[in-house]
């Protein structure tokens, strides 16, 4: 992990700790105190003590990473895993100011150039992607972020035609990501769409977009594993997941660019509706160093609210970053335009909102719950004033740190643990 965290939190020590209940007859074996029985299952590490009747006992995983701790309650005999180490969020943190020889922020490269580990042919743009939504993943965004280098994910609603036409027409392929979910239609759909804009290397499409909101079933790492099988030429970014584990298997599948981000959305109830997530800014750093190891790349999704967000995804390792409510408001966006006490807004909502589902597949199906929700955003005119300002935040983190070039960015990150990001006295002003 190139990046680093200063924390003043001291962490739990990398050993076991020994109850009341741990004799030398029950206490796990040495190799698991030693940590290297820590791939097996906590069940399986602590069967020894478990069998000598030890009521409870806590293990902490010594090595890689993160505090585990394991309770065992010997009448259920259920595992309980508890991960110790605080996840970080965008809020937690800030980047450390560093010396440095850059006098300007115009002097600062925010492109990248990447090369992908299944897909042939090179990546160069400004590596920000407007979400698949159905409100900011449009052709009109797709074509005002061009101009910036930047790059859309178009939501997956235009039809066969619409989207052939725009790919077709379409100069620099990496702006625009066609997406995809893992529905028998959505496959169905792509089939189409790649027999019109054609297959191999001289095929209108270029970059896929493979989105399910989770990340970890059996049948999307079989989906990515097809595409890649059948168009080698393309460039796949899958997901979504948040663990280093899943990264790696999806990137061994096929994928160029794991999706990372469950539940940090601006418009998402996930972690509302389900318990389930992971703080943005672990996953990212977790994901991005699992994906560089196996030379994959990963996209941050989800989370960022300011400029300032942007440059920590990238600082914690993100090659590329994905933003929704960020570019939503805009003229470029799609979205019933409401007006309230002479005030023009845009309505923008999560696509597992109640209001998405209705509109495309006739309503929240009885057996699940809406994990989204719908807001109505000021409206916020043309999206490059928004565009103008991320990028020049993001060069500025650049000039703080002494990064002359995105790349260096994460290299010359540190963050700092914080609980205040900024003056709150004027915020209501
Ligand atoms: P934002 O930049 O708005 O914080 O996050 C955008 C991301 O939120 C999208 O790219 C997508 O991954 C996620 N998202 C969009 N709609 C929903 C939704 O209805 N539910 C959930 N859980 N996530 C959503």
């Amino acid at each position: 992990m190139q990046n680093s965290i200063a924390s003043g939190v001291p962490l739990p020590e990398r050993r076991f700790v020994k109850t009341h209940a741990m004799t030398k007859h029950n206490a796990p074996p040495r190799t698991a105190r030693a940590g290297r029985a820590i791939g097996a299952t906590p069940g399986r590490t602590m069967a020894a003590p478990l069998a000598a009747g030890c009521p409870i006992i806590w293990q902490r995983r010594a090595r890689p990473g993160p505090g585990v701790f394991s309770a065992h309650h010997p009448v259920q005999g259920i595992p309980m895993r508890i991960e110790t180490e605080v996840r970080l969020d965008f809020k937690d943190v800030l980047i450390r100011p560093k010396r440095s020889t850059l006098s300007t922020r115009s002097n600062v490269d925010i492109s990248r150039e990447f090369r992908f580990l299944h897909a042939k042919g090179e990546y160069h743009g400004v590596p920000i992607v407007a979400a698949n939504m159905d409100t900011t993943g449009t052709f009109e965004m797709a074509r005002a972020l061009d101009a910036f280098e930047m790059s859309t994910a178009l939501h997956k609603h235009h039809t066969v035609d619409e989207v052939v036409a725009f790919f077709r027409a379409l100069e620099r392929k990496s702006a625009a990501f066609y997406s995809m979910g893992i529905g028998a239609a959505d496959d169905d759909k792509f089939g189409r769409v790649m027999a019109a804009a054609g297959t191999g290397a001289d095929s209108a499409i270029r970059y896929v977009c493979i989105d399910v909101a989770n990340g970890y079933t059996e049948g999307f790492v079989r989906l990515v594993a097809k595409i890649r099988e059948r168009h080698p030429h393309l460039v796949i970014m899958a997901g979504n997941v948040v663990t280093g584990e899943m990264t790696e298997e999806l990137i061994l599948s096929g994928a160029d660019i794991v999706k990372v981000g469950i539940g940090p959305g601006s418009v998402c109830t996930t972690r509302t509706m389900t318990g389930v997530g992971y703080p943005q800014l672990s996953a990212i750093i977790e994901c991005a160093d699992a994906a560089h190891g196996l030379e994959g790349h990963i996209c941050a999704d989800g989370g960022c609210a300011t400029p300032g967000d942007v440059a920590k995804a990238f600082g914690g390792g993100a090659d590329f970053v994905m933003l929704g409510g960020m570019f939503a408001g805009h003229d470029e966006c799609a979205g019933e335009v409401v007006e309230r006490d002479g005030r023009k807004y845009r309505r923008f909502y999560g696509m597992s909102s109640k209001a998405a589902m209705e509109k495309y597949a006739g309503g929240v199906a009885k057996y699940r719950a809406a994990e989204g929700k719908e807001v109505l955003v000021p409206h916020r005119g043309p999206v490059a004033g928004t565009v103008q300002e991320i990028l020049g935040g993001v060069r500025s983190a650049c000039t703080y740190v002494g990064a002359r070039r995105l790349r260096e960015l994460s290299k010359r990150t540190t963050f700092v643990r914080v609980s205040q990001q900024a003056n709150e006295v004027f915020a209501r002003a």
